[in-house]
């Protein structure tokens, strides 16, 4: 993925901002261009935009939306960005993330107030973490939604979208600015498009193997359920052009994927009582950490999977994921009527299962300490019939990139912005730290959606001149 020089370029078209990737990053920052009245053009390497926005649940947390106030909800920013910093024990950027917690609740009432996404705020459970219910995602709770939505407001709007344009060149000038970028064609012709500002919206490097050892070593052997088009091309292009990088062993990993169907099983299913056990029938760590961190402890686990154990209450908000569903159509949750039939569908011990069950019933009623530390006191103790499914850890996407600032300008180490070259998703520095135990549930589309709109404005203020 070289820079090569502007000298170079022989741009057959031209366009004020060119935006790499039509994810949430990149439609979301193109239709804010266009909001803003400038031209933009999306690339888009694979031939029908989908992204891991697709592979996700569609859930963007915000705060102080309209969504929130009508359901009674009282949050503000100041208390999401302290929940962010503070999940990533304070190693993010507080800057930027005071900037995208501010801006959160605008974009998403501008999604939907303007351009017609029909968002809804996600109710009946709170993810580790988060002191409000504030997640806001298609009513199906798919990721494929959110992109069809995003992908519609974007034809309304007449957005050029091409698709089957990797793009493979920035053409830049001895400052670092951006004046065009090549595009390789299915036909492997290489067009070349003339620009003023370039948004990086083509996410981490989670679909590059070799990036992901090196950076992030306990999960070179997890199986990557993201997009496998997510090479790492806006580190390779912001490094080359002199940018930082920041947090590069940071990720979303998530410790409840059935196999092998490579998609969460929400996490609800634990915050409302149910745990993980390993194949002794033990529980091994404490699960309202985060589902994220919790990846590298499924993966410590002998035979690298553990059991989801929960019961027929906890699965009720589960059902209103699709995902879910599709996993119960698929026979990838167990049901059983009894601790014996439970232990006869997992095949674990029955009787370690039934004293993992007592201590997290004593845990409940406040008469036992949970040696892993987590308070069991606000959750009712599990009761027949139970539900199971087996699952392991695995790599969702990178948090780590190229460092912005709260206005998603890439940044230089000296902390000095690149003249025209804007970043946000997967292809920034997200907002959990260095490591798997600072993500927040949400981060991922919080970093897509807000940053993309927060780069859009700034794509268009730098065009404006
Ligand atoms: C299974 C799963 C579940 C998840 N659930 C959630 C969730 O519920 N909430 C949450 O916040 N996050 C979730 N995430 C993370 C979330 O999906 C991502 O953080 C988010 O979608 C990133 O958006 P993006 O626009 O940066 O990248 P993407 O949506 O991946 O889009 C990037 C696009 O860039 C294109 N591209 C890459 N390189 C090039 C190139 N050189 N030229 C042209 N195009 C290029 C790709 O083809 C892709 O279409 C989940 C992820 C996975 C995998």
């Amino acid at each position: 993925m070289p820079v090569r020089p502007a000298s170079e370029a022989r741009p057959e078209i031209h366009v004020p901002v060119v935006v790499i990737g039509a994810g949430a990053c990149g439609l979301t920052a193109a239709l804010t261009l266009h909001g803003q009245g400038t031209e933009v053009l999306v690339l888009e390497r694979d031939p029908r935009p989908a992204g891991s926005t697709s592979l996700s649940a569609g859930l963007i947390p915000a705060a102080g939306t309209r969504l929130q106030r009508d359901k009674g909800i009282e949050d503000d920013p100041d208390l999401f960005a302290s929940d962010l910093a503070a999940k990533a024990h304070g190693e993010n950027d507080p800057e930027v993330v005071r900037a995208v917690a501010h801006a959160s609740g605008p974009t998403i009432d501008w999604l939907v107030g303007e351009q017609g996404l029909d968002l809804h705020l996600v109710e009946g459970f709170t993810y580790p973490g988060h002191s409000r219910l504030r997640m806001h995602g298609p009513k199906t709770q798919t990721g494929a939604d959110l992109e069809a939505m995003l992908l519609a407001a974007a034809e309304r709007a007449g957005i050029d979208i091409l698709t089957g344009a990797s793009v493979e060149d920035l053409f830049a000038d001895e400052s670092g600015r951006v004046v065009a970028v090549g595009a390789r064609r299915p036909d492997g012709a290489e067009e070349i498009v003339g620009c003023e500002a370039v948004v990086l919206a083509c996410n981490g490097f989670g679909g590059n193997p070799d990036l992901v050892r090196r950076h992030i070593p306990e999960m070179a052997e997890a199986e990557y359920c993201g997009h496998t088009s997510n090479t790492g091309d806006a580190l390779a292009w912001g490094q080359a052009l002199g940018a930082a990088a920041a947090d590069l062993g940071s990720y979303q990993g998530h410790g409840s994927v059935p196999r092998p169907h490579s998609a969460p099983l929400t996490w609800a299913v634990i915050t409302l009582g149910g745990f993980q056990v390993n194949a002794e029938g033990l529980r091994f760590a404490n699960e309202m950490r985060g589902y994220s961190e919790h990846a590298g402890e499924v993966l410590k686990q002998p035979g690298r999977f553990a059991w989801d154990i929960y019961d027929a209450r906890c699965e009720a908000p589960a059902l209103a994921f699709h995902d879910y569903r599709e996993f119960k159509r698929l026979g990838a949750i167990k049901e059983a009527g009894s601790l014996s039939e439970l232990a006869a569908v997992t095949g674990l011990p029955e009787a370690a299962l039934a004293a993992t069950l007592a201590e997290v019933k004593r845990c409940g009623t406040g008469a036992g300490t949970d040696p892993f530390g987590r308070d069991f006191t606000a959750c009712r103790p599990l009761a027949p019939p139970y539900r199971a499914a087996k699952v392991t850890g695995a790599l969702f996407h990178t948090q780590g990139g190229l460092a912005v600032d709260s206005r998603a300008r890439v940044l230089r180490p000296d902390g000095s912005a690149l003249p025209n070259l804007l970043a946000g998703g997967g292809a920034a520095r997200g907002l959990s730290g260095p490591s798997a135990w600072g993500y927040l549930s949400g981060n991922g589309l919080l970093s897509a959606v807000v940053l993309g709109r927060l780069a859009g404005l700034s794509a268009a203020r730098l065009v404006r001149g």
